[in-house]
């Protein structure tokens, strides 16, 4: 008899957990079950992953820290595979900080702080990982991730090791090309200045006290639902439209910051999606902007 393949054997660092519940690798707290979830360690494990997934003709979702994605209440088939396990942060020579994909930014924020380098001081509070970071060119508070990246190393889906410059990433607003090629970010290179330990600290704590005062972060979310719309905010659209509070099942438009919408009672991936349909319909009909989300929806639909 011909033993059915496992992925278990090829790995040697890398946890594999079967049927996994994703509200716990989600900020919103909603999702259903994935079939095989991978938190993986290394860039030469997560090869070995792509090429068993080929040889399989499984199919491959990845998943940084879960706080950008509405994941769909059906799950997630084949093999997802999470980056929170790929945590090495190195500082190199003039101030290049290399970083794996699994760091988050608070994480990188805080050693930072520790060796005294500046510039990425805009992203502290955003809590995605490092990867998840440069695939979406997260930015706030006038920064966004392109401005302090060198080079980028990724993995193909089809296993091979590969590497961007800042300019092969085509970084825009809340997009970089890896969106389109479905690259796998390895690793970042930061480039940094030299800073100074308190002035750091203070911008730090500086943002993150204006980030509690305005969002709603006693709830989980996935922060901003929905992109900027070119001359507008998503968020002063929604509040003009009268839509704060408005509430589809567990999920609702924010009280306190319109562009958010909260998980206040077991919401649903669908609730969600509902909720993000009608504020749509009803913006464009109050304003004419059509609103784009800005959230990722991942898994079986
Ligand atoms: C309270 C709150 C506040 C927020 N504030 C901001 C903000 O100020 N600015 C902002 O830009 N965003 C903000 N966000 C959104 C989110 O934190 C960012 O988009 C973040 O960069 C997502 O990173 P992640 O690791 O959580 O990605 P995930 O949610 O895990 O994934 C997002 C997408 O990236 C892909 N991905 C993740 N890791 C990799 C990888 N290694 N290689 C290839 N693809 C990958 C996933 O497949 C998915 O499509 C906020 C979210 C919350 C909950």
């Amino acid at each position: 008899m011909i033993m059915k393949k496992k992925i278990e054997d090829l790995l040697l660092k890398s946890t594999v957990k079967n049927n996994v519940e994703l509200k716990n690798y989600s900020y919103t707290k909603t999702g259903g079950m994935a079939d095989k979830l991978i938190l993986v360690k290394t860039a030469d494990e997560l090869i070995k992953i792509l090429n068993f997934a080929k040889e399989t003709n499984e199919q491959v979702t990845i998943l940084g820290n879960g706080s950008n994605v509405l994941i769909s209440d059906k799950g997630i088939r084949g093999i997802t595979i999470v980056t929170q396990e790929m945590k090495k942060i190195e500082l190199l020579e003039n101030n290049l900080v290399s970083c794996e994909a699994g760091v988050t930014l608070k994480e990188l924020t805080d050693f930072l702080i520790e060796k005294e380098l500046s510039g990425l001081e805009f992203a502290c509070g955003i809590p995605g990982s490092i990867g998840g970071a440069i695939f979406m060119n997260a930015g706030a508070y006038g920064g966004e991730v392109k401005d302090v990246v060198a080079t980028i190393e990724t993995v193909t889906l089809s296993g091979e090791k590969k590497v961007y410059s800042n300019k092969d990433m085509k970084f825009a607003y809340r997009y970089s090309v890896v969106q389109e090629t479905k690259d796998i970010i390895t690793k970042v290179y930061f480039q940094l200045k030299e800073g100074v330990k308190t002035e750091i600290l203070e911008k730090v704590t500086q943002l993150n006290k204006l980030r509690s005062d305005k969002q709603p972060l006693e709830y989980p979310s996935c922060g901003s639902v929905f992109k900027r719309p070119e001359g507008y905010f998503a968020g002063k659209l929604i509040q003009d439209a009268g839509l704060q509070g408005l509430t589809v099942g567990g999920a609702q438009v924010s009280k306190k910051h319109a562009g958010f919408m909260v998980n206040i009672n077991n919401a649903t991936c669908d609730d969600y999606k509902e909720l993000i349909k009608q504020v749509q319909e009803k913006v464009l009909a109050d304003s004419g902007v059509k609103l784009e989300p800005e959230v990722k929806i991942i898994g079986e639909e």
